[in-house]
């Protein structure tokens, strides 16, 4: 009897009858990075997020040609969809908030650095200080959907496209109806609803030294943001020097705030991934008082010590780890 109601089970998880109860999951690589996407709902729903990232991708590309941001970067100008508008203003906006930290204008530099082409190499100062006037979001107009560079001005949407993307795809979920869904799309996890046995989401904390494990965790229910930026997503080394892809806009150089990464937890999925950047650019003090002043994100900072520091609202979530509290 045993046998048989095992064989019942193989048969029902081989058929994919049991899909129901658990989650539909793929992995596929997009915007140059490793993504997950699991869905309790049918395979279909999964299929239509991979195919709206990979449109998201073309759209807000620096590199593809039948992109919107390759053609605004290539000509200066460019009349622009609604979304890649709303992009572009929202982008704007969280540079505005962040004093320019987060900056979306930074691809001269970050093409000098050859992140773009991975073909890393160290610009000299010269180089870095010529391109720095064309960098700054007052380089950026955008009258609706029509957009104007100026003063030589360039946009990589590195720094945020990946949120927006997630925060996408869980609203085309949430309006085909389904409850539970995670995507992880890079350093960027988001979450829709509570997952159907109630239990919590725990979402790991890539340790800096050692990222394919976690240095600790956050553990919630229902939906949220959470993205982390930090230096070793993205890093090269020379002459014993390591150099990452998360570039101050003031000097051009990957910024050396003394964090390790930094992980920003809210229920927008945009912000959490412009303002995870630009507090990776502040670092723990700056962006300490930045989190002060603001009442719309927690964070969790890991310095490259190796402390972690996280905010009141991070703290009640966080664990698995030994940290100090930052108080409002
Ligand atoms: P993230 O991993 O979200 O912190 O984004 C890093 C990516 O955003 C880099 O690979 C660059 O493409 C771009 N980037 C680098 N520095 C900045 C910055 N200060 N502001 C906005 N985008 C940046
Ligand atoms: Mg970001």
């Amino acid at each position: 009897m045993k046998k048989i109601a095992a064989l019942m089970l193989l048969l029902c998880l081989l058929l994919g009858g049991c899909a129901k109860s658990g989650p539909v999951e793929t992995e596929i690589f997009a915007m140059d990075t490793y993504m997950r996407i699991r869905v309790w709902g049918d395979s279909g729903l999964v299929s239509d997020v991979c195919d709206e990232i990979y449109r998201l991708e073309t759209l807000f590309s620096v590199t593809d040609e039948k992109g919107e941001i390759f053609a605004l970067n290539r000509d200066g100008k460019a009349a622009l969809s609604a979304e890649t508008a709303e992009l572009l203003a929202k982008a704007a906006a969280l540079s505005e908030r962040t004093g320019g930290a987060f900056d979306p204008t930074v691809y001269p530099l970050v093409r000098a650095w050859g992140f773009t082409a991975d073909e890393q190499r160290v610009p000299a100062q010269d180089e870095l200080s010529a391109l720095l006037p064309s960098v700054g979001v007052e380089h950026l107009q955008l009258n609706g959907t029509e957009a104007v560079l100026t003063g030589g001005a360039q946009l990589d949407l590195g720094g945020i496209a990946k949120g927006y993307t997630a925060q996408k795809c869980l609203l085309y979920l949430e309006n085909e109806g389904v409850q539970t869904a995670m995507v992880s799309l890079g350093g960027n996890v988001q979450t829709l609803g509570t997952k159907p046995d109630g239990s919590a989401w725990v979402i790991g904390i890539a340790d800096p030294n050692e990222p394919s494990e976690a240095v600790a965790t956050l553990t919630f229910t229902g939906s949220m943001a959470l993205v982390t930026s930090g230096g070793y997503q993205r890093c090269f080394e020379k002459d014993g020097v390591r150099y990452h892809h998360i570039l101050d806009p003031e000097t051009g150089l990957p910024a050396g705030s003394g964090l390790a990464s930094v992980t920003v937890i809210t229920s927008d999925g945009t912000t959490a991934d412009a303002l995870s950047t630009a507090l990776f650019v502040m670092g723990l003090e700056k962006g300490a008082e930045f989190w002060r002043g603001s009442d719309d994100f927690e964070a969790v900072f890991i310095t490259q010590e190796g402390k972690i520091v996280a905010t009141e609202g991070a703290a009640a979530m966080l664990g698995g780890c030994e940290f100090e509290v930052l108080a409002r």
